[in-house]
């Protein structure tokens, strides 16, 4: 579809679209009871694109008390899995009739290529909606192995109410993975989007109510972290907690739930993910190309990019000429323009953070072989160069810490096990991939990698049968698939005497 719109297109409806930034709550369009608002810009631009309500706790306790009540009558709940069904893939359609609008507002909002917008965010959200709902009547409980005498049902009950808080480099994908599974299970949510990216969100709620959500069901409540988020996070009536964002805040969301109601939390959290390129890959030019789309694609602003790029020494000097070619396909440009595939990065603190980055790897000795620089020819725009450091020890922070933006390491190995060692050696455990073409060390390398996914020969592979998520400080539980259903589910035993 993008490539038929041009750059005029995008603008011409850039310029004439509306937003409104109002929340959410019990099915009305209402602003924050204190009459707060914040501004959001655009961080191609820095155009004033609309004023949005600053929730706070007031805000929170009107939403949670809507969702509780609506779970409490069972509008939703009660309706057979087949109803539930009907409803979000009727939401589904309302995506896919909206998705330009949807893909441009995500655009605007944080920065991303209009491409990828509506080639990837606004076909993988309705996406997500019709696969779940496609499970729903499918899904059988159990019957335990009993003697004559009685009978065991394990049965699966929607949780209650489920607070969600979302980041904003995939701001509808995000959201959907966990409104999905919930509302699938007949819980009540309020979601609460990032504050750098708040106005998808505003927009898929209120198609989600012309699909038929009950009243209450689904509530978008936007706000700050320290406000609104905590608020929700320490909400007594609240009965699970689904996260995706920053293993900080991972963590301490931890200590808002055991200060309060002992909520369940789950999280998807930070990464910092190895990507293993042994002699023998099949591909190397392929391998190349991918290492690069691997952490610049969405301005490397994903939790799964490839920041550490593992090459085997005896191949290293060939293959990153290979890299650093590929590096020059990603250029920074206008997002709305279908041809960009690098946008701004989403606003100037993360910016800064990047930078500072950029800085920190010159003085502990990396090498600069790409980039390096803020990008001053596009106007007022957030823009960085795609960024490669070579010669980037273990050690190193920019090979340790999330930096979130188009910054790769590339680190060289000797053995199989450096590798292996090098790519554990981490806080983190989301994601990695290797590239051999012997089987047994591709299976070899995959179970020894502590990480959720692990892709071979490719990088960022599967699609919503694969369940996604964390080892160690990058979060527990698994968003997709049917494991997804874990998070929203209490399983309930009733052992009956015959
Ligand atoms: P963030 O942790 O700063 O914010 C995420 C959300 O938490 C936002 O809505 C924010 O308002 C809220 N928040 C912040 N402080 C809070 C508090 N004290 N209480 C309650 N809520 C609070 O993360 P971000 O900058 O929005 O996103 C980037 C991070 O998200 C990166 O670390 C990235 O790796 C991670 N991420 C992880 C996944 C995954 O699936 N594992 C996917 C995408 C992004």
């Amino acid at each position: 579809m993008a490539t038929t719109r041009t750059l005029d297109y995008w603008t011409q409806r850039a310029a004439e679209i509306t937003f409104d930034g109002r929340a959410w709550i019990d099915g009305a369009a209402r602003d924050a009871a204190s009459g707060e608002t914040f501004p959001c810009h655009s961080p191609i631009d820095r155009r004033h694109l609309a004023d949005v309500a600053a929730c706070d706790a007031a805000d929170i306790d009107l939403a949670v008390a809507a969702a509780r009540r609506a779970f409490d009558e069972g509008v939703w709940r009660r309706k057979s899995p087949a109803q539930r069904k009907k409803v979000l893939q009727r939401f589904a359609d309302l995506l896919e009739q909206n998705a330009e609008e949807l893909a441009l507002t995500d655009t605007l909002n944080m920065g991303k290529p209009i491409s990828d917008a509506l080639g990837i965010d606004a076909r993988a959200t309705p996406n997500c909606f019709r696969w779940t709902a496609e499970a729903i009547d499918k899904v059988y409980d159990e019957i335990a192995p009993t003697g004559d005498d009685e009978l065991g049902l394990v049965t699966r009950e929607p949780v209650g109410v489920v607070g969600a808080i979302v980041p904003w480099n995939f701001p509808m994908i995000m959201a959907s993975w966990k409104l999905a599974p919930a509302l699938a299970m007949g819980n009540s949510v309020v979601l609460k989007p990032s504050e750098k990216s708040p106005l998808s969100a505003l927009k898929l709620v209120r198609l989600a109510e012309e699909a038929g959500l009950p009243s209450g069901v689904f509530n978008v409540v936007p706000g700050f972290g320290h406000t609104a988020g905590k608020a929700l996070a320490l909400h007594n009536d609240v009965d699970t907690l689904v996260f995706t964002g920053s293993t900080g805040v991972a963590k301490q969301l931890m200590i808002y739930a055991g200060e309060s109601n002992m909520k369940r939390v789950w999280t998807e959290a930070g990464g910092k993910s190895p990507n293993i390129v042994f002699a023998d890959a099949p591909d190397l030019e392929e391998a190349a190309k991918a290492a690069a789309s691997a952490i610049f694609f969405n301005m490397g602003e994903v939790c799964t990019a490839g920041s550490r790029l593992l090459v085997e020494d005896s191949i290293a000097d060939a293959f990153m000429e290979q890299v650093r070619a590929a590096v020059k396909t990603w250029r920074p440009g206008n997002p709305l323009d279908p041809n960009t595939n690098i946008g701004p990065i989403v606003d100037e603190g993360q910016l800064k953070r990047v930078l500072d980055y950029i800085d920190k790897g010159k003085r502990e000795g990396a090498r600069l072989t790409a980039g390096g620089n803020r990008v001053t020819d596009l106007g007022d725009g957030y823009y960085v160069e795609p960024t490669v450091f070579e010669d980037v020890q273990p050690e190193m922070s920019i090979c340790k810490e999330e930096i979130f933006g188009p910054v790769l390491s590339v680190v060289r190995f000797k053995q199989e096990e450096d590798a292996v060692r090098i790519a554990n050696d981490s806080i983190y455990g989301l994601a990695a991939a290797l590239w051999t073409s012997n089987l047994s060390r591709a299976h070899r390398v995959a179970r020894a990698l502590r990480a959720g996914s692990v892709w071979v020969n490719q990088y960022d592979g599967g699609d919503m049968t694969a369940p996604f998520g964390g080892y160690k400080q990058s979060g527990n539980g698994r968003d997709k698939s049917l494991h997804a259903f874990d998070k929203y589910s209490e399983v309930k035993a009733t052992w009956i005497k015959l």
